[in-house]
């Protein structure tokens, strides 16, 4: 496997110069989502003081040209502080600082989804919207090939790798650790972690969270994982579909809830909620992946643990469906739904934003499209 030449530099070297006292001044990693729609640009500043609230934080500018931003000649863009962690590559008092992207006109980018997502939860507040997400990932090295496999080959069959442990099923739980001790320092609300089917693949759970708040704690856990990949020399890519072939897809199923869906008979709630979800299945395939569905296609095949693209359905405990109603749910007859469509390489605000819509602001309408898997 080749590996980037930074993850081989001495870092005991760098603790040393790091064990120097900090001093007055504050640093702030800003971070904010890139023209892609999937990546992540950072940029670190100082600040005279601590900042106890994201008012205290000032807005920033980057130039656009070079984060697929910018529009016409003038490339400055707006970093809007949004939320606010600890920073646990520098700790207490440093920060991180998730933000929201402007253009220069102070409309939000065309990738700054959370605009729009955050005024529709707000409308939609007094109903208590709980959102947790399962996001899975898979570890690659420099060169492309899944972290751990035999360089020119496959290892064997997946299966055994899920939940699983030991140095011929669980690859790369080193990275894992450190993500989720350092997730759980900056504050995010991270719920767990397991290996996934297939090796080199692992998941990641957010939440639940109340309205906006899922969307910008998963981005910054998807930071968090990038930035601890780069210390050890490993790329974690959310390719719904990296290894083609009889290999698992990679999803980031997302778990719904009301306040009437969880209390007393809520199923009720929960069936009607799948009835008008079912009735716009191609709106939700374009709002899953950052390609309006091209990219779930390659995962969503109706094999390997996924339901079909072109086709909607829904169940207890049926690992093949859209939408899947989980065990104890059913038996409580109340609870949360889990929608299994949307891509890896999702944008939770589309995701959540989608939902709401239909679920809780009763919009109607979707569109006809065939996906080729
Ligand atoms: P599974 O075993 O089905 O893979 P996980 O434990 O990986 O389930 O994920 C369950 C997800 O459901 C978590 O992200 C959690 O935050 C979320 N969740 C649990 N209860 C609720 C709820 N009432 N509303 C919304 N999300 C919930
Ligand atoms: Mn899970
Ligand atoms: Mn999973």
């Amino acid at each position: 496997m080749s590996t980037s030449a930074s993850s081989q530099l001495n870092k005991g070297i760098k603790q040393v110069y790091m064990a120097l006292p900090q001093g007055e001044k504050v640093q702030a990693m800003y971070i904010w989502i890139d023209g892609t729609g999937e990546g992540l640009c950072c940029n670190t500043r100082t600040l005279d003081s601590e900042p106890k609230s994201i008012e205290e934080l000032p807005e920033w500018n980057f130039d656009g040209s070079s984060t697929f931003q910018s529009e016409g000649s003038n490339s400055d863009m707006y970093l809007l502080p949004a939320a606010i962690f600890w920073d646990p590559f520098h700790k207490n008092p440093n920060k991180l600082v998730f933000c929201e992207v402007l253009k220069d006109n102070r409309k939000p980018a065309e990738t700054n989804l959370r605009h729009t997502c955050k005024r529709i939860m707000d409308m939609v507040s007094n109903q208590h919207p709980w959102i947790g997400m399962e996001q899975e990932y898979t570890f690659m090295g420099t060169d492309g090939h899944p972290f751990g496999w035999p360089s020119n080959g496959f290892p064997g069959p997946q299966g055994p790798s899920y939940c699983g442990m030991g140095a011929d099923k669980a690859y790369g739980r080193a990275i894992v650790e450190a993500h989720y001790w350092v997730c759980l320092y900056a504050g995010i609300k991270i719920g767990g972690t397991n290996a996934e089917v297939m090796p080199a693949q692992w998941e990641f759970q957010i939440g639940p969270w109340e309205g906006i708040d899922m969307g910008d704690h998963l981005w910054v856990a998807r930071f968090i994982l990038n930035r601890v990949c780069e210390d050890f020399g490993v790329i974690a890519t959310f390719d719904p579909k990296p290894i083609p072939g009889n290999w698992n897809g990679v999803g980031c199923h997302n778990n719904f809830s009301t306040k009437a869906m969880r209390e007393e008979n809520g199923l009720k709630h929960i069936e009607e909620f799948i009835e008008r979800l079912s009735k716009r299945h191609q709106y939700y395939i374009r709002a899953y992946d950052p390609k309006g569905g091209l990219d779930n296609a390659r995962c969503l095949t109706g094999f390997h643990e996924t339901s079909n693209i072109n086709d909607f359905s829904a169940g207890v405990a049926n690992r093949g469906a859209s939408i899947r109603i989980p065990p104890t749910v059913g038996q409580e007859e109340k609870g949360y739904f889990k929608d299994c469509r949307p891509s890896a390489n999702c944008d939770p605000y589309s995701v959540t934003e989608a939902l709401i819509r239909t679920c809780l602001l009763h919009e109607t309408g979707d569109e006809t499209f065939q996906y080729k898997n």
